[in-house]
């Protein structure tokens, strides 16, 4: 009897996933934001199209906190964030929704 694994993992085919580097959580991309470093400074990535090195964090205010705040964005990017950056960085984490719990 031959199980074929891969027949059994459902739709992934088509539809790019990213882990978040706060709570490490796989989503589709498109649930994600994308945030770039250039020149040393962090910047969000609307289009999702910019250059550079990238990394992902959930569209909720939490996700934007644990990784501003612990490091992992900074850690992500291999950067260190200068306190103008993580400070709009930290406001834009703000205006996001929380997660619905
Ligand atoms: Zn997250």
């Amino acid at each position: 009897m031959k199980i074929k694994s891969k027949e059994q993992i459902p739709q992934y085919k088509h539809i790019p996933q990213r882990s978040c580097v706060a709570c490490r959580k796989i989503k589709e991309k498109r649930e994600l934001i994308r945030l770039v470093c250039n020149d040393g400074i962090v910047d969000i990535d609307i289009a999702g199209k910019r250059t550079g090195r990238g990394a992902y964090l959930c569209s909720i205010s939490e996700c934007w906190e644990t990784g501003l705040k612990r490091n992992r964005l900074e850690y992500a990017l291999r950067t260190k964030l200068t306190m103008e950056n993580r400070q709009a960085l930290m406001e834009h984490g703000k205006s996001l929704p929380k997660e619905g719990k």
